[in-house]
């Protein structure tokens, strides 16, 4: 065992204690399919004796995966329709998404882009293709915000992201570098003072947003990269998936909103889970989602509260699915509180 690296083969989850022998051709076949790593902090966060860890059915495979239904499909969210140049992802007017590598720190099962992301993916932009993502951000005086995804470019060296912000930042029209990233909660020793550098781009705001889906992920270590950052200047939002077996419940989600406010990260989304190849497991119905988000209104501060959201298939984009508080009838509405209660506005009397 050598907790200093990665664990990415099946023989790796048995020698560790992850997998038990009789599940290896179950976990081989998945491994044929979609990419293997955990982290050696969360590799070290999982509880062996818990058959039902939440952390553990994040990060090990299942047989389950194999298991494809046939709304399924292999861009969930449209990613491919609207890119203009290897790349990018240009959906809404004033942002882009720019995914400069196709690997993660850690593979979750559940990834809305498992297709795409892992050592078989889309792999690294070439030097001309990075060329060509920036002409064209230069080229679109409306992108005000470009958003770094991948996979995750927190695996990309200090060196290198300090390139890509550095381009960024001769962008006049560019106001906004925005990193979605998993790596301060999976390799927080990752967020040194050369990393947080060079995720500031000179004259421009960056905000990270941080994916955590269990409050247990936000570690002393994990809390204490977030503090580096933020303390050195950096806005921070998060984003979850909500997933059954991992946080499908009030007290879970509460509990892991207020740690990432705690850590001063602001919740952003609660991500409805995307229809991914072979994820049907993790899978709950809108109106489960609905009932969740409820609960936490009036059970939390304002600050913990996402935004649940659904990324409509086919690349439509988001769309908010939040519980109704809201009913239209003829000229007045009805909203109702947290407890259910349904209210008249303006009042009737
Ligand atoms: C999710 C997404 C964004 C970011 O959306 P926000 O609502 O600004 O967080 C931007 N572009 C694409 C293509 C996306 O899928
Ligand atoms: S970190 Fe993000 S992109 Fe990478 S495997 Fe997890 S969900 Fe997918």
């Amino acid at each position: 065992m050598n907790a200093s690296r990665p664990i990415r083969t099946p023989a790796e989850l048995v020698d560790t204690g992850l997998a038990a022998t009789r599940d290896l051709p179950g976990i081989e076949a998945v491994a044929e399919r979609y990419a293997i790593a955990i982290s050696p902090a969360m590799a070290a966060l999982i509880d062996r004796h818990d058959p039902s860890d939440p952390i553990a059915r994040q990060f090990v495979p299942d047989p389950a995966e194999l298991n494809v239904t046939p709304d399924e499909r292999a861009d969930p969210i449209g990613d491919l329709a609207h890119s203009p140049v290897e790349g990018i992802v240009h959906r809404y007017p004033d942002r882009v998404l720019l995914k400069a590598v196709h690997v993660c720190p850690v593979y979750c099962r559940f990834c809305f882009r498992r297709e795409m992301v892992g050592p078989q993916g889309l792999g690294t932009l070439s030097p001309e293709a990075m060329d060509r993502a920036f002409s064209y951000i230069a080229d679109h005086p409306e992108v005000w915000e470009v958003i770094l995804t991948g996979g995750d470019p927190l695996v990309l060296s200090p060196r290198r992201l300090g390139e890509i912000t550095a381009r960024l930042a001769a962008i006049d029209h560019v106001k906004i570098v925005r990193f979605h990233t998993r790596v301060p909660v999976v390799e927080p020793e990752r967020i040194d003072e050369a990393l947080i550098s060079a995720l500031k781009a000179s004259g421009k705001t960056t905000y990270v947003a941080l994916h955590a889906n269990h409050s247990r992920e936000l570690t002393p270590e994990a809390r204490a990269a977030c503090a580096r950052l933020v303390d050195a200047g950096i806005a921070m939002i998060s984003q979850s998936v909500l997933l059954k077996g991992v946080n499908d419940d009030a007290d879970t989600l509460a509990a892991l909103m207020r740690a990432f406010v705690e850590t001063r990260v602001k919740p952003y989304y609660l991500h409805h889970p995307d229809l991914a190849p072979g994820t049907s497991h993790f899978r709950l119905s809108i109106e489960e989602g609905r009932a969740l988000m409820a609960s936490l209104r009036g059970r939390i501060s304002g600050l913990c509260q996402p935004t649940y959201i659904l990324d409509i298939p086919g690349g439509y984009g988001k769309a908010v699915i939040g519980p109704d508080a809201l009913r239209a009838d003829g000229g007045s509405i009805t909203v109702s509180d947290f407890k259910g209660g349904e209210h008249a506005y303006p009042p009737s009397e």
